[in-house]
Order: C-alpha cells, then structure tokens, then sequence
C-alpha cells in the first residue's frame, strides 16, 4: 500500500526518525520538516528498554545500537539516605536477545538519521510548522518563513507542544506535572569502577537515576524534585550545579560525591497532555509524546514513540489509509495509557514523605526482590517484553 506514497513527517526525533525510516522501508517516498537548523539535541542519555530495542533490530539498526549502547546488567532502587538496596532488578533474561541499553540521546538520533537517509527520507532543517489546514483531499502545512507545504498524508512527531496534536484535539495546552528534572554529564563511572546498572535512589519528594554512557566515559544523571509551579518562560533552563548540590544534600554519600563533580546542568520543568483523544483524522496521524507525553518515570517517551513508529507504518503498509489510521489508533492507545498510568504510580512510590510509609513499602520491596526476584522481574514483563514487530 505505501509504495510511491508521499508522506510528510513533522519532527526529526525518535519517533518521527523511527518512523521515516520504517515507511520508507515499505517503499514510500518520505520527507521529514523540523524546526532545528541542526538535529542533534543537548546532552543527556536514554535508557532504551527491550521493547524499544525490538524496534530498532526490525529497522535493521541493531548492531550501531549495541556499538552505541552499554547494556544494563540491573536495575537498583536505592535508599537515598544510606544508598541501600531496596529491589534489584536483574535484566540478564533479556541480555542474550533484545538488551536494556543506556546511549546517548545524540548518538541514537545519529543512528537513526543515518539509517533513515541511507533508506531515501529527505531530511530537512529549519522547517517550523506553524499551522496545519485540510481534511481528506490533503494536508497544508504552514512553515515560518517558508511556502507553504502540502502533502496527501502527515504524520506529526512534534512532541509535547505538537502542531498537529492541536489540529486534531482543538482543546487541552499541556500542563505542569509538579516536577521539575535536572539532567547532567559527568565524565567517568560514578564511584571508582565502572559497571553497567541503572541506579535509581529514592527519597521523600525526590529521587535521581544514574547510569554510565558510551562505555562508561560519562556518567548520566537525572535527577527529579516535586515544586509547586514552573516559573521560567521556556520548558527546560539552564540550572546552577550548587542548588542540584543544595538540594539533594541529604543524599547519601555516592551521590553527592557524584553531584560535586557536575559542571553544567540542564533544569527541566515536566509537563504533560492527557493521552490525546484523537490520534487520527483524515490523512494524519500522531505518534510519540505528540499523542501522549509521559512522566519519564519508567522510561519508556522514546521507547513508546518507537513503537508508535512501527506499527503506523506496519497499518500503512497492509491496509488502505482510512482504516490503517483507525487500525494504529485501536492498536496503540490502550497500551500507551497504560504505561502511563504506571510511570504515574512511580512518581507517587519513589517519593513517599511519610518515614512510616517508606520504611514499611521498602521492606515489602526488599522482602520481594529477596524471596521471588524473578517474579519481580516478570511484574515488567507486559512492558519489556512487548513486541510490536511480532503482533
Ligand atoms: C528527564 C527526562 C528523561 C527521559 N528519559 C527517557 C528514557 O530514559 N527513556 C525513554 O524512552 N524516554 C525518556 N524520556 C522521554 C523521551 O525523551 C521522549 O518521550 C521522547 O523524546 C519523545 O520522542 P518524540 O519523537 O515523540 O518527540 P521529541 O523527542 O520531542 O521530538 C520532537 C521533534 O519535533 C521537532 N518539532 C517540534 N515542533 C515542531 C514544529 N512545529 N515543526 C517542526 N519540527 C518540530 C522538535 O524540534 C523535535 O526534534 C525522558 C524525558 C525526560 C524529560
């Protein structure tokens, strides 16, 4: 069905690359507009789960994956106050297939570039949308400063504050979730040696992730407190190092002696949609954080939007375009609500205030991941374990 069909993509990110390339491997003939002079984006990492992982081997990008990536042994939640293990994780069920990886976001971006232009996607930069106008006939899209656009079907992969989201659910802006996430690099593995987990320490009203990048030259830090409000103009904000330090200072010692050595950070207010009614409309559909911004508190944005990806493109290719749109929408959103009302549910577990609480829901945890750590495991399984490339 896709093939010679044009096809516009709003967006060069995960999803939207993920996406240009799938199609154009079906034989459509792919342009994607974003609004950056460059793609590429600021520094930070991604914790790319299997389900994400299953994606890019069917795009055939595997191999630079595993190049890129470190594959993640655990996962560890931690105490904040003494970095005590409260539950670990253990991936090594899905190391020999799939992996759980931790990359760059810049170098996952590159890979997909790569792979989308050797497949034929026109990409092209400094290309804002700025409105969309038509129905089944065809889609206009206005870009700033530039003629106007049209195309017989667009695919909006413009993130949270989506154009094409706007089009097809004239109501809703995004709201202020009530935190706020810092992001920083620093050089070498947290601690002396480098290892490959994902270390997630709780405390109440925060918590902060770490993981090792590009074979532990860098260390990943994210880092999330609960504030009232969001005061600054723009969604992310360049933070100062010395409040990070300030306020995650009864921290344990491991991360605060990681904190010291950051230099720059990046401060982001987190804001999210409701998943969004209307995916779908005549000839257009919306993957990825356009439809449905999550919390990043299970990691799974991108690992989602690369799913959107290729079941979109997989609903394209096998029916006529009416019925693949209505086809991916039944296909996706009950999932992606469901993901998201769990990375919900962790921000409210990882932050409990009440020292009663916490201490009674960590022991429950330990006891778990002590007594039946794979049934702990298999809790995540209907998340890891989903392949869109096999259903
Ligand atoms: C602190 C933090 C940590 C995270 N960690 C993880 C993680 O470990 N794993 C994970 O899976 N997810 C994670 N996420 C979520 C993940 O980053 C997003 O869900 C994911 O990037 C969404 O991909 P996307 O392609 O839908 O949108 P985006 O990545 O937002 O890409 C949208 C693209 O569209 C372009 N664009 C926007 N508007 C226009 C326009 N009008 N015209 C043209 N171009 C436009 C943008 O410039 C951008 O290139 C995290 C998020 C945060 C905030």
């Amino acid at each position: 069905m896709l093939i010679g069909q044009q096809v516009t993509i709003v967006g060069a990110g995960i999803g939207g690359l993920g996406c240009a390339l799938a199609l154009a491997q079906r034989g459509a003939k792919v342009r994607v507009l974003e609004q950056a002079d460059e793609l590429g984006e600021v520094g930070a990492g991604l914790q790319i789960s299997p389900n994400g992982v299953a994606v890019l081997d069917a795009l055939g990008l595997g191999k630079q994956l595993r190049a890129a990536g470190v594959s993640m042994t655990d996962i560890r939640l931690l105490d904040c106050t003494h970095g005590a293990p409260v539950l670990r994780m253990n991936l090594a069920k899905y190391s020999a297939d799939r992996a759980y990886l931790a990359l760059h976001r810049a170098d996952l971006l590159k890979i997909l570039e790569q792979g989308a232009r050797d497949a034929g996607v026109a990409i092209e930069t400094g290309m804002a949308v700025t409105g969309v106008d038509g129905n089944g006939a065809g889609i206009r899209l206005d870009v700033a400063g530039r003629a106007g656009q049209s195309a017989p079907l667009v695919i909006g992969a413009d993130g949270l504050h989506s154009v094409l989201r706007a089009h097809l659910n004239p109501s809703g802006a995004p709201f202020f979730t009530g935190q706020v996430a810092w992001r920083a690099l620093v050089a070498g593995p947290q601690g002396g040696m480098p290892d490959s987990c994902v270390r997630l320490y709780m405390g109440p009203g925060k918590h902060l992730v770490t993981y090792p990048l590009r074979g532990g030259a860098l260390t990943n830090i994210v880092a999330v407190q609960e504030r009232d409000e969001w005061a600054e103009e723009s969604w992310s904000a360049k933070g100062n190092p010395a409040v990070l330090q300030t306020v995650f200072r009864d921290f344990c010692p491991e991360v605060r002696d990681l904190l010291a050595r950051v230099k720059e950070v990046s401060l982001w207010g987190l804001f999210r949609h409701k998943v969004a009614p209307n995916w779908t409309g005549p000839g257009c559909a919306l993957i990825g954080d356009a439809a449905h911004p999550t919390l990043p508190f299970l990691a799974q944005g991108a690992n989602l939007a690369l799913e959107d990806a290729w079941v979109l493109a997989d609903c394209l290719a096998s029916m006529e375009q009416g019925a693949a749109l209505k086809e991916y929408q039944l296909r996706r959103k009950g999932r992606a609500t469901k993901v998201i009302a769990a990375a919900n549910a962790n921000a409210r577990n990882y932050h409990l205030r009440n020292p009663a609480l916490r201490i009674g829901a960590h022991m429950i945890l330990r006891a778990a991941s002590n007594l039946a750590p794979r049934r702990v495991l298999r809790q995540f399984d209907w998340i890891y374990g989903h392949d869109v490339t096999h259903s």
